[in-house]
């Protein structure tokens, strides 16, 4: 067994890999209502997001762990699992896998053989020497070419000889299995977490893969709509309003300078000032605030039948674009 941290943060190296069933021990009868509402927690509420973020951007940077508070890392990783449990997204499941796979790759290049050789046997992994069972390998192999071909392997007795890299490559894929399996599920999570960065961002990922990728102002939610018209008809928007709509439309996928020119007609535009607002928010990749916000900051704008399904303006875009033919109505969330 690895050597488990406490909550009170002795170092360990625990931290790194929380898919473990060891990690999962050091959360398994933590109140749920404190996870989701005390401030005590609010720091793995805000890690588990970060991860899942991360996820969603393809973020080749590791995740910091704070080893010195190796319970606040783990329970992220499990409140990370529930978010994606909760949003039901296959893409971001096999994203959300991926990433922490990867993450806890890189730990293990970096730990003695008698650490990755714990994690391999918590995984049903077993190396003998340089050399794992040839089953194991064929289970693993991330894919066929290169040093993954057969004929390239060499075998005797059952067995694969391997080196170093290719037993992290073959963890890697072993974590990620697990990973993926794992099902953890809170509910009330998105009352307790403002998931909605984490929509946005799939919205935006949705769209930009589309084939036939074109922007579509009639699928645009009223609240967007309605600043568009305001900066038409020479009103002055409000800082706010601005931010909101310069960041919905890099969201959906619209270059700078188309940007520029919707902005042009606002009354106090200044080109450059504007460009560098608009660089800004695009280059930090800012999200659309999300429904609740638009609300509060009074920039929800005559919401319809759709408006009352979602909860983020990115959301209404793709939901209308995807459904433009049938134009329906979802009869739940989505
Ligand atoms: S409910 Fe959301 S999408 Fe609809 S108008 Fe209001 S802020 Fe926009």
């Amino acid at each position: 067994m690895i050597g488990i941290g406490t909550k009170t943060g002795k170092k360990s190296t625990i931290a790194r890999y929380p898919f473990l069933l060891e990690a999962f021990e050091m959360i398994k009868d933590e109140s749920m209502e404190e996870i989701l509402y005390s401030e005590a927690f609010r720091g793995s509420r805000a890690l588990a997001v970060a991860r899942v973020q991360s996820a969603l951007k393809n973020d080749e940077k590791q995740i910091f762990i704070d080893e010195r508070n190796c319970f606040e890392a783990v329970l992220s990783f499990y409140l990370a699992k529930a978010i994606v449990t909760h949003i039901k997204d296959n893409f971001l499941l096999k994203r959300h896998s991926i990433f922490e796979a990867k993450n806890a790759y890189y730990y293990l290049e970096k730990e003695s053989e008698e650490v990755v050789d714990q994690v391999a046997k918590s995984l049903g992994i077993e190396r003998e020497g340089d050399k794992i069972r040839f089953v194991t390998f064929l289970k693993y192999a991330p894919n066929s070419y290169g040093s993954w071909k057969l004929v390239n392997t060499r075998l005797s007795g059952g067995m694969v000889e391997i080196d170093r890299h290719i037993f992290l490559r073959i963890m890697q894929e072993a974590m990620r299995e697990r990973i993926e399996r794992i099902r953890f599920s809170v509910s009330d999570i998105d009352k307790a977490i403002d998931l909605s960065s984490i929509y946005a961002e799939l919205s935006s990922r949705k769209i930009a893969q589309r084939k036939e990728y074109r922007i579509e102002f009639d699928s645009f939610p009223p609240c967007m709509k309605n600043i568009i018209a305001q900066i038409e008809n020479n009103i002055n928007v409000s800082h706010l309003g601005r931010f909101s709509l310069v960041a919905f439309l890099n969201g959906i996928g619209m270059k700078e300078e188309e940007i520029m020119k919707i902005l042009m007609p606002t009354p106090d535009f200044d080109d450059r000032v504007a460009r560098y607002q608009v660089e800004h928010i695009t280059g930090k990749e800012y999200s659309a605030p999300s429904c609740d916000s638009m609300r509060t900051y009074s920039l929800c704008f005559e919401p319809d039948n759709l408006c009352a399904k979602i909860k983020h303006p990115m959301q209404y875009y793709e939901y209308k674009i995807n459904h433009k033919d049938h134009g329906r109505v979802p009869s739940k969330e989505v």
